[in-house]
């Protein structure tokens, strides 16, 4: 087993490592920038190394300074988090050949799964279902045209090494789609360096649910069953939940068997997210593999019982899984909502600065993960999540009873946050009856502005 590692992210990720690994008995080394000097994840690691300045190119971005700190640390491990280096094969590959292991899955699957192109096909092969789409890349004009004709409009322009919403365009006509493609290129190649794109059908009454799965380096890979994702913005999300309340027991199998199967045609191991498309049939596309732990993991963790990060350091130390699929049992209802420094009110503008004032919730079924406290103060470089609210219940209904109660203790100022679009949304008549799809939040804050 590891004795030290080092946690590459900020944040309440960051924190989440170290208190796993601190149960685990494991030391942990904290990195920060500095304009993180304050964050609640330099206090809590047995030891911090400041990495350089705010812009993330120059310290959670930064492979050598990262590389180093790791070094005059001598740790035996690296915990990527989620976002920043998490899905950069280069770094895992890097990592592994300074001796430290990287807590996550082989550089070959993170390579694969991580081109999307190179992911649907592999789908493909192993009878996973994918929205129809190009067989592959597409990159000139005639050839997008030809694939969005055969389909049939609306499609959907996508970045292969896409992330975060990032190099994606919906295209309703000819006209939109040569727009679209020179549009979502240069996003992608801006973003990820790599302007390689392609089309599938853009579906219109979809809801996002994804499969978690965990594994080891010793060919055991389980599911933990299934979150739902609809309740997004902007292609991020808002609001998840497990298990996805309108999925029925059979094709539940279906897609947990087909996401496993997926994995385990990539030689998966650690953490990883099969995420899918489903429509008002239960038809399921897959969209992505996300090769890290996601934001939404403690929704599953509350539901199974597992900890998915103390497994994800466990499997990289080389143990095998202490479960077998059979042992995975799931009870009752969870829902997390993602408490941002925004202002709904305002375009969901940032709102970076001073918190006075943090008294988060407490009490029977609630969680929550954060890095902030009162006197925090919110950094204007970085993603802007502040907290992460979920609730356990035994019924859905149970669930969201407690997040209402849970969002009218919270409290949170002087700046805004998603509080109350929250508090407004578990009273949503749509949300409440299920009638909801990915589009839904933007069209109900549509509604609102006009
Ligand atoms: P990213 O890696 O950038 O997050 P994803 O492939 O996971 O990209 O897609 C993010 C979101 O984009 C989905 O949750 C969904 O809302 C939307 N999306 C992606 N593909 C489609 C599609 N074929 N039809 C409709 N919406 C889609």
């Amino acid at each position: 087993m590891f004795s030290r590692i080092l946690i590459a992210n900020r944040g309440e990720i960051a924190v989440r490592i170290i208190r796993a690994a601190r149960e685990l008995g494991i030391e942990t080394v904290a990195v920060y920038s500095t304009a993180d000097k304050e964050s609640a994840h330099v206090r809590l690691a047995d030891q911090a190394i400041c990495i350089g300045s705010p812009a993330p190119a120059d310290s959670y971005l930064n492979i050598p300074r990262i590389i180093s700190a790791a070094e005059v640390a001598n740790v035996d491990a690296i915990h990527p988090g989620y976002g920043f280096l998490a899905e950069n094969a280069h770094f895992a590959e890097v990592c592994r050949s300074c001796r430290i292991e990287f807590i996550g899955p082989s550089v070959e699957s993170m390579k694969l799964l991580g081109d999307k192109v190179a992911c649907k096909q592999l789908a493909i092969r192993n009878k996973v279902p994918t929205a129809p789409g190009s067989k592959g890349s597409v990159s000139d004009e005639d050839q997008a045209l030809k694939v969005a004709r055969d389909i049939g409009y609306p499609v959907i322009i996508k970045a292969a090494a896409g992330g975060g919403g990032r190099g994606m365009r919906v295209a309703h006509n000819d006209i939109s789609l040569r727009a679209g493609m020179l549009q979502a290129m240069a996003e992608a190649e801006g973003a990820f360096g790599d302007a390689t794109i392609y089309i599938e059908k853009f579906l219109e009454k979809a809801r996002h649910v994804e499969v978690q799965v965990l594994g080891d380096q010793h060919g055991n890979l389980v599911h933990l069953f299934e979150r739902d994702c609809t309740m997004q913005r902007r292609h991020q999300k808002l609001i998840e939940e497990t298990p996805c309340p309108v999925l029925d027991e059979d094709h539940r199998q279906e897609l947990c068997k087909a996401a496993v199967r997926l994995a385990k045609a990539a030689g998966y191991f650690s953490a990883g997210t099969v995420e899918f498309l489903m429509d008002a049939q239960q038809r399921f596309y897959l969209m992505e593999v996300n090769t890290r732990v996601q934001v939404e993991h403690p929704v599953t963790e509350l539901l199974t019982g597992v900890d998915i990060v103390k497994t994800q350091i466990l499997v990289a130390a080389g143990e095998k899984l202490p479960f077998g699929q059979g042992d995975i049992m799931w009870d009752g209802h969870a829902i997390e909502v993602r408490i941002n420094a925004v202002d709904p009110e305002n375009h969901f503008a940032p709102c970076p600065g001073r918190i006075e004032l943090f008294d988060p919730p407490g009490g029977p079924g609630v969680r929550v993960d954060t890095h902030s406290y009162s006197g925090y103060k919110v950094p204007p470089n970085y993603d802007s999540m502040i907290a992460k609210l979920i609730a356990h219940q035994p019924t859905r209904q149970q669930a969201i009873a407690t997040l209402r109660r849970a969002l009218a203790e919270f409290r949170v100022s002087p700046i805004k946050t998603t509080i109350p679009l929250h508090a407004e949304l578990m009273r949503n008549g749509s949300f409440l009856a299920n009638d909801v799809d990915i589009h839904f939040v933007e069209r109900l804050l549509e509604n609102k502005s006009s």
